[in-house]
């Protein structure tokens, strides 16, 4: 049974229901508008056969037929898992017979809503203030470059190969339904970039966002589904839950319908996925190092730092973690850094207060509420009133404190004074704890620049310019919110959310 007869058959059942429901019109008009069946298949099922049918697809696709009534019609926004997924299923069965230039279109939808700048505004207010973390004015650049710099369609890059056997031709086709997991915080930039890639290579996607990021996250998927419906897209390529939670990204997971996951997130949720047995993509955490040697050029490498530190207030995973510098330089490195809007906080007993503010109980990571504060707000629980332009607490530790070794993802930068580069590498490679994630190095030494990329391994390596660089915001490159370190995609974009296939023409169309 091919996809379009599921589709009619799953409609079929649906209209016996007396009363439709919004989201049954929804399937059902989607099935209505899939192409006719093609005049040599055989008629369209008797009534008698429906029923095994329905049955065999629902068995293939484990298809929902009772949507509840509790969800708004076309907003992707589904009560429960199980219906979210039924609803893209059905919406990847129609996405296959859209053209690329289709495909082109939904994307570019997608990149004009959230490029208008009322939305940007919104969504970027709304993350903020529903998950406390963070800042507007950098969320409007993330959104932003999210929206712009994402590759579309044109990421999937048909290879060809020509001989007297023939011509190959290496094409990345969709995964199918993918599942993508989303963290608070880049709750936004996450679902816009993550759906312009996903849909470009042909897929539909399951959003299950962070609990703690659902409102903007809604509301980012009923923005998409508005736009996707006026392009004339099919249904429900872009869904997500009425209410995210954990059970719901457990019952995602491990949904046979679900052909490939994608989590953005900390350790626990990339171990999850990578051992559900199914295609996984992991954007896990990170540490990021800086290294500052003596060769660099120090008033710049101290503004480049406190700027991709603060970038909304150290919530991106690439943002700068940690300083480790050559003694020689450090102490006008901390001048300069002090002079770009770094606070250093030298007092011993405060420097303790504010350990046993920002850390958890046990002192193996932050205290979730003072993650994405800004550098005024934490300085304040100290009691103390900072500059207005003040951006980064600089705290100088040893190489073992907890600030060091913990992604505390919040404006509070631990440096480390060591007597030399190698050392500094050595140290940067421990701290980073293998995450393969990025690394910052400010040098014009080239040989020791080698030495770090090679010595660290990190999916992202910044030369002389602040982290974000990495993300494509003032450096060369596309722009990313999913860095898959753990599972090697790197810097994911439409092709990584692609199988690659062979299609082989045997003694022609190789025309040399
Ligand atoms: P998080 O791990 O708490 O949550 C991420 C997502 O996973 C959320 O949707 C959450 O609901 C879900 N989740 C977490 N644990 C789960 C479990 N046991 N079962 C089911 N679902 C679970 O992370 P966060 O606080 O939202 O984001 C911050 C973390 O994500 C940091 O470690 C940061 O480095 C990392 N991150 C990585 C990238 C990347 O591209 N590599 C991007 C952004 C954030």
């Amino acid at each position: 049974m091919n996809d379009i007869e599921i589709a009619q058959a799953v409609s079929s059942v649906l209209s016996r229901f007396t009363k439709m429901t919004p989201e049954s019109a929804v399937i059902n008009s989607a099935a209505e508008t899939a192409p006719p069946p093609a005049p040599e298949r055989p008629p369209a099922p008797a009534s008698a056969s429906l029923n095994a049918i329905v049955a065999r697809a629902l068995a293939q696709k484990r298809v929902t037929t009772i949507p509840s009534p509790a969800c708004e019609p076309g907003n992707g926004a589904f009560a429960s898992m199980d219906e979210a997924i039924a609803a893209a299923v059905l919406a990847q069965v129609q996405y296959r017979h859209c053209l690329m230039q289709e495909r082109a279109t939904f994307v570019q939808g997608i990149r004009d809503v959230f490029l208008q700048e009322p939305v940007l505004q919104t969504i970027s207010r709304m993350a903020v203030e529903e998950t406390g973390m963070g800042n507007y004015a950098d969320k409007l650049t993330k959104n932003r470059v999210a929206a712009q710099k994402t590759p579309g369609p044109e990421d999937l890059i048909t290879g060809a190969l020509s001989g007297d056997s023939g011509l190959t031709l290496t094409e990345f086709s969709a995964y199918g339904v993918i599942g993508s997991i989303t963290p608070t915080t880049n709750p936004t930039e996450t679902i816009i970039n993550n759906s312009i890639g996903m849909l470009a290579a042909g897929n539909s996607v399951v959003f299950s966002p962070h609990p703690r990021s659902r409102k903007v996250s809604l509301y980012c998927v009923e923005l998409i589904n508005h736009k996707l419906a006026s392009l004339g897209a099919p249904a429900n390529l872009v869904v997500t839950v009425t209410q995210p939670s954990i059970d719901n990204t457990s019952t995602l997971i491990s949904d046979p319908r679900i052909n490939m996951l994608v989590a953005t997130g900390g350790p626990a949720i990339v171990k999850t996925v990578m051992s559900s047995g199914k295609k996984a993509i992991g954007a896990g955490a990170g540490n990021p190092p800086v290294v500052v040697d003596e060769t660099a050029d120090i008033e710049k490498a101290a503004r480049d730092i406190i700027c991709g530190c603060s970038f909304d207030n150290n919530l991106p995973c690439v943002a700068e973690k940690e300083v480790i510098v050559v003694n020689q330089v450090a102490d006008y490195l901390i001048h300069c850094m002090k002079k770009s809007g770094g606070y250093l906080l030298c007092d011993k007993a405060l420097l303790r207060q504010m350990e046993s503010l920002v850390l958890n109980e046990k002192g193996t990571g932050p205290d979730t509420a003072f993650v994405g504060k800004d550098a005024r707000y934490i300085l304040q629980q100290l009691g103390i009133i900072a500059p207005e332009d003040t951006k980064v607490i600089l705290v100088e530790t040893t190489k073992n404190h907890p600030f060091v070794v913990h992604e505390l993802m919040m404006p509070v930068l631990p440096v480390v004074r060591v007597d030399n580069v190698d050392e500094a590498i050595e140290l940067a490679v421990q701290v980073e704890h293998g995450n393969r994630h990025t690394a910052i190095m400010h040098s014009t030494n080239v040989e020791k620049l080698t030495k770090m990329a090679r010595q660290i391994q990190t999916t992202i390596f910044v030369k002389n310019g602040p982290s974000y660089a990495g993300l494509g915001v003032g450096g060369e490159g596309h722009a990313t919110f999913t860095i898959a370190g753990p599972t090697g995609e790197g810097l994911t974009s439409a092709r990584s959310f692609a199988r690659a296939r062979r299609c082989v023409m045997v003694e022609a169309l190789n025309v040399r």
